[in-house]
């Protein structure tokens, strides 16, 4: 059956579920072996082989932490001539598409990025994307080389399924650019103890209607009754309510989670363009009219002043 490398995302051995979400996809279309690189990259191996990778490829050195993306480029380059893959699967992080995007030109081949879904064809796998603000669902292959193509977060399902996950070291040998930008200095964000917005499976976000930095506790609090990440339009993000790290939209973050609960929020395309590939989507305003009354799942009209501490109290009850 025809490898498939998947490069692993991990914090210090810790395997985020995007790498998990990729290995599902990467069962569909063959055999997956990951390439984890950089400090913990064997402890990613029971996880890895848990969900699904027949072989683990592992790379530690310096470089990976010391400089900016490169070493990763040389070492799934490493990877890939030594495994001589059907397909390459990269999560779509900022990193991992800079990271993809490199090692495409590198070995001649055409690439995918964003991909919402993944399935085996006749010619090749076939992705789906999401086009022109969720406008469209388009399907399509890589007609040159291997492909590579990066997948979102939350868009297939972490699934078991044991495999022998042989780890193997991976000889890497650094280019002359691989050194070329050194990382200075690090500051760890301060956590909120939320998940990442991204990676989210449930996202409650607020927008102008939540009227003030202070009222934005209620999001808060709906957020974590769910385990929710909390997200924000632009027009909150904008007022100085909410970080722009938690910016959804357009120009914002990307997200594709099961739950999207959006209060307050007209709906402008922009905000669409972040979040319309939600699975089911929610949305609270007090305007019958709004926008986003056109693309929801489930719509309550009504002040979120009311309605979301009653949902909040509801969810700690039936949680019990
Ligand atoms: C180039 C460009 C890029 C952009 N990128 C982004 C982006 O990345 N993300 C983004 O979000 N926007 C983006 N925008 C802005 C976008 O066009 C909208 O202006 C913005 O999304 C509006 O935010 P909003 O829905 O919170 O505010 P509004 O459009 O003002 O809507 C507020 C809503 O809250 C409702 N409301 C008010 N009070 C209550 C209440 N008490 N209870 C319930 N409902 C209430 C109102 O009925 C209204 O529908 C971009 C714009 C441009 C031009």
């Amino acid at each position: 059956m025809a490898e498939i490398l998947v490069y692993v995302d991990h914090v210090d051995g810790a395997v985020r579920k995007p790498t998990l979400e990729l290995l599902t996809l990467a069962r569909r279309i063959g055999e997956p072996v990951a390439v984890a690189l950089g400090n913990g990259a064997a402890d990613t191996a029971a996880a890895l082989a848990e969900h699904g990778a027949v072989k683990v490829l592992t790379a530690d050195a310096p470089e990976f932490a010391d400089y900016l993306v490169v070493p990763k480029v040389d070492a799934l380059q490493a990877a890939y001539e030594a495994v001589s893959p059907a397909a390459v699967l990269v999560p779509s992080s900022a990193e991992g598409k800079e990271i993809a995007a490199r090692l495409a030109v590198r070995i001649g081949s055409g690439i995918i990025t964003d991909a919402v879904d993944l399935e085996a064809g006749d010619e090749g796998p076939v992705a789906t994307q999401s086009a022109f603000a969720a406008s469209f669902t388009t399907k399509s292959r890589v007609s040159k080389g291997t492909p590579v193509i990066t997948v979102k977060p939350n868009s297939a399902p972490v699934e078991a399924a044991p495999a022998a996950g042989t780890v193997e070291a991976l000889t890497v040998s650094f280019g002359a650019l691989a050194t070329g930008t050194k990382v200075t200095g690090r500051t760890p964000r301060e956590s909120t103890g939320r998940p990442e917005l991204t990676e989210a499976a449930i996202v409650v976000s607020g927008g102008r209607g939540v009227n003030g930095a202070e009222n934005f506790a209620i999001i808060e609090a709906l957020a974590d009754s769910l385990g929710a990440a909390v997200g924000a339009s632009r027009a909150a993000v904008d007022a100085g309510w909410y970080p722009h790290s938690n910016q959804v939209g357009q120009t914002g973050k990307s997200v594709s989670p099961q739950l999207y609960i959006a209060s307050g929020i007209s709906g402008a395309i922009q905000h669409r363009a972040g979040m319309q590939t939600s699975k089911t989507i929610v949305a609270i305003n007090k305007d019958a009219e709004a926008p986003i009354f056109d693309l929801v799942d489930y719509g309550v009209v009504g002040d979120l002043f009311d309605v979301v501490p009653q949902l909040t109290e509801e969810v700690k009850t039936r949680k019990g």
